[in-house]
């Protein structure tokens, strides 16, 4: 059960409860607290009875779970927890990808595959050590010289590894040695190992039995939560089924089911699922699609010489074409798979502000805004995120030194640039760091208990109104323009009026309690906005793809044909040119421009140096 706690209780009191309810020989664990009421949460079934318990000073109301699990569901958490694994996040806006061979064959091997998924964009280093086989005449794996192999890839190339424990008595091992224990597909049932594997005090990637259901698989997370402290990510490896064309049945719809049910992260293993190597990208990119807060593949540099599982190792370049489609795909749902998250993570980590802490990162409007998601995705929790009401006052607190970077929308792919920020980035001396592109969809928001028929005002940022004029028009609606989609959101859960509704994203209606009344309004389903990171100092070291520049011509003929012909000259492909009126100089023009070039690499002097004499005014924004 669950007890919703007094409004004004203090922690003195709720420490007092607490005693209380131990005295009462009751489980109780501290829940987050949801909407600003403090929670408990009671396991198993309580000594006294559900009354006396509400009657205990300090307890507002008692709230049964319906689940016969009861840490794995929803109701007592209701938010997506989100995995940490050193510096890998798994769950939320991240993506995750462990690769790696199926086991640990030699230190060559291991590292051999593991800088090939590493360059790829893997986060995670797989590999067995204890390989619960079919036959006990198969490979069994390395054990403990295995493990060291393990620790031995990690330390060489930074990836955390995950390997699988086969029994308790292997507990100590691999505590010394890896960073998230696995619980085989064979083993989701054997409660003993469950229950230690909780009590380590490690991440659990906790893999779906052959014919586990969905339900059952939650008790044995169940186990694993009970005892530890809610790191556990759920695997779904595939079913056995009738049908022995794969090895067996990936069970896709685990994902929406799971994301229901639960708020522990899932993560899909195509390779043990269909047991074929060519099905296995078809798979991750679908699983990826419906939701999925990671993938879990196998890779050998060498498969027909594997000692397990060959048949189902994708070769290091359909990985790394996989990696590409999955960078592709994961914007569309909200997601982010990009390949130097954790060097940018690292290196922040570095900067931490003298004294205070985490480096700071400005974004626009209120929690729960694109601006506000762009800045999550970007920089997870590596920064404190703070909320501005200005762009300017970003590049304002940059150049003062109050937070270290800001996150700001440069151009839409429907409605194009935004001007103001690059009038800023004209004005500041500060750098694009980084660019990330978020997709935009837009949802119609009201109280809890509204309808559509009584909707008479909405309220959003201007852009929200001109992305979902199509469906704007069928209404009569007064439309009220608010500085941004969140402020929309917070606007109309104050009011508590059903005649209000507000255009703005998912994320808003869950930070502010809101109903999603029509879903994805937005004319086009392909909005994405550019957002860019800036600041001083440069976050990633990798070369970079991309520059930007300002710049203006000589009021001559053939001046603008003369600054492309040196991109056009040296093969630079230019993906953005856009004029633009110069404020306050009528009749003169600002032109945008992005190439397929990093400008400052000591090569491409030559070529920088001919685009400035031939400008009037030139302006680099930033190499990223
Ligand atoms: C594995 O991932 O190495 C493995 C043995 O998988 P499963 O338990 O899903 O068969
Ligand atoms: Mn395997």
């Amino acid at each position: 059960m669950i007890l919703e706690l007094e409004k004004d209780l203090t922690p003195e009191g709720k420490a007092q409860l607490i005693r209380r309810l131990k005295a009462l020989r009751c489980d109780c664990r501290e829940l987050p607290a949801v909407e600003g009421t403090q929670r408990i949460g009671i396991l198993g079934k309580p000594g006294p009875g559900e009354e006396e318990i509400g009657r205990l000073p300090g307890v507002q109301r008692v709230v049964r779970v319906t689940t016969p699990y009861k840490l794995a569901g929803r109701q007592m958490h209701p938010h997506d927890t989100i995995v940490r694994v050193r510096d890998v996040l798994v769950g939320g806006e991240n993506l995750c990808v462990i690769a790696g061979p199926c086991a640990v064959e030699s230190l060559e091997q291991a590292l051999t595959i593991g800088r090939e998924v590493k360059q790829a964009g893997a986060t995670l280093f797989r590999g067995g050590a204890f390989k619960p086989r079919t036959s006990p005449y198969s490979f069994q794996g390395l054990e403990e010289d295995g493990l060291k192999i393990l620790a031995e890839v990690r330390e060489t190339l930074g990836l955390p590894v995950v390997t699988e424990m086969t029994s308790p008595s292997q507990a100590d091992l691999i505590f010394k040695y890896v960073d998230v224990v696995q619980i085989g597909a064979r083993n989701m049932q054997n409660f003993e190992l469950l229950k230690c594997a909780g009590r380590m005090g490690k991440p659990v990637l906790l893999k779906r039995g052959l014919a586990g259901t969905i339900e059952e698989w939650l008790m044995s997370a169940e186990y694993i939560l009970s005892e530890g402290d809610g790191q556990v990510i759920l695997c779904e490896r595939g079913i056995r089924t009738f049908e022995p064309y794969t090895r067996n049945t990936l069970d896709l719809s685990a994902i929406p089911v799971i994301k229901k049910l639960t708020h522990l992260p899932i993560v899909i293993d195509p390779s043990h699922a269909t047991g074929m190597r060519e099905k296995v990208s078809p798979m991750a990119r679908a699983a990826v699609a419906a939701g999925a807060d990671g993938i879990m593949v196998e890779v050998h540099h060498d498969p027909e010489r594997a000692l397990s599982d060959g048949a189902q190792s994708l070769y290091p370049a359909q990985f790394r074409q996989l990696m590409r489609d999955l960078y592709v795909i994961a914007p569309v749902i909200g997601k982010r798979l990009d390949f130097t998250h954790m060097e940018r993570v690292r290196t922040i980590g570095r900067r931490s502000r003298e004294g205070s802490g985490k480096p700071r990162a400005g974004f626009m409007g209120r929690a729960g805004s694109f601006s506000h998601k762009a800045c999550l995705q970007y920089f997870a929790d590596a920064v404190e995120a703070v909320s501005f009401h200005a762009f300017r006052a970003i590049f304002e607190a940059i150049r003062e030194g109050g937070i270290d970077y800001g996150v700001i929308p440069l151009e839409n792919s429907l409605s194009g640039s935004i001007h103001e920020n690059y009038d800023l980035l004209r004005e500041y001396d500060l750098r694009i760091l980084g660019e990330l592109p978020i997709r935009i969809t837009q949802n119609l928001l009201a109280v809890p208990g509204a309808e559509l028929a009584g909707i008479r005002r909405i309220l959003s940022h201007p852009q929200g109104f001109e992305q979902c004029r199509r469906f704007l028009s069928q209404f009569d609606w007064e439309q009220v323009a608010v500085s941004d989609t969140a402020a929309a959101a917070e606007r109309v859960r104050d009011a508590a009026d059903p005649g209000l509704a507000a255009i703005a994203n998912q994320s808003a209606a869950e930070h502010y309690g809101l109903h999603i009344l029509v879903p994805g309004i937005e004319d086009n389903p392909r909005n994405f906005t550019r957002f860019v990171v800036v600041g001083r100092e440069p976050i990633e070291t990798r070369k970079a793809a991309k520059s930007s520049l300002l710049c203006s011509a000589r009021n001559e003929p053939g001046a603008l044909f003369s600054i492309l012909q040196v991109f056009a000259e040296h093969r630079i492909n230019m993906i953005k040119l856009e004029s633009r009126p110069i404020p306050g100089e009528p009749w003169r023009y600002l032109f945008y421009i992005d190439v397929e070039a990093d400008l400052e690499a000591p090569e491409m002097a030559g070529v920088r140096r001919a685009v400035e004499e031939k400008s009037e005014f030139f302006k680099l924004l930033g190499c990223y």
